[in-house]
């Protein structure tokens, strides 16, 4: 099975639309997606609706929940706050009931989805290291892990004889002894200082895990920030992959 697995988005139809055209090129058969359709950008509905027409599995992010009233912006920067403000006053019913019945964690025979943490998949923490990524791989009851959340993409990996090694941006073949923790960047709002949209695919006959980039139209999505009266630093941010 090819799955296309994907976080992120954070309503930047110009960065979705790109990736969702060369997934087109990949024989995917399946679409994983790791939480964070809305927030920051203007197009929470367009975005919501191009994932629902694929054959999807979703799992919630914080800023999804927050569109919801599911999740408090108490901790949210303030551009992220009236970001959200804006996305309620935006969303239709049909995307509203399609983010309320967003699960945090998703689990077949093969991978496990949640887009912070398996501690506490609630609270959406950060992994950030290897301490953090140890308590997820202790929670772990499949071989691989899909995440998001930190819009950096990177793989921690544990060998039998239980460490753990971290491979910013890196690609991986998937080695029966080991597990692994595949955070899959962002496509929206990358934060690795390379502002190209974040993707990755993974292949379970090849045994495959695929980090990839690639470039889209900044420009036509921070202006559409800036038309709706958002904060400027979050169109400005785009470019700088910050
Ligand atoms: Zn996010």
């Amino acid at each position: 099975m090819r799955y296309a697995v994907f976080a992120d988005i954070h309503s930047n139809l110009e960065a979705l639309e790109r990736v969702l055209g060369v997934y087109a090129s990949e024989s995917i058969e399946q679409y994983i997606f790791l939480g964070d359709a809305v927030g920051y950008s203007v197009d929470p509905v367009p975005c919501i609706q191009r994932i629902r027409s694929l054959p999807l599995t979703a799992v919630a992010g914080n800023h999804d929940q927050a569109a919801v009233n599911l999740f408090s912006v108490d901790n949210f920067s303030p551009e992220a706050r009236e970001a959200i403000f804006w996305t309620r006053r935006n969303l239709d019913e049909d995307s509203k009931q399609f983010l309320e019945s967003l699960k945090l964690t998703f689990q077949n025979h093969d991978f496990t989805m949640v887009h912070g943490t398996l501690n506490s998949p609630q609270d959406f923490n950060y992994m950030e290291d290897g301490f953090i990524a140890e308590e997820t791989f202790r929670l772990m009851k499949t071989p691989l892990c899909f995440i998001g959340h930190t819009h950096v993409a990177g793989v921690f990996i544990k060998d039998k004889e239980d460490h753990i090694c971290y491979r910013e941006n890196a690609s991986v073949d998937i080695e029966a002894e080991n597990k692994y923790i595949i955070n899959v960047g962002s496509v929206g709002q990358p934060r690795d200082g390379n502002p190209a949209a974040s993707y990755c695919i993974y292949d379970s006959q090849a045994k495959k895990v695929t980090l990839k980039r690639i470039d889209y139209d900044i420009a036509v999505a921070q202006k559409k920030i800036v038309d709706a009266g958002l904060p400027e630093l979050l169109g400005h941010r785009l470019f700088m992959g910050r």
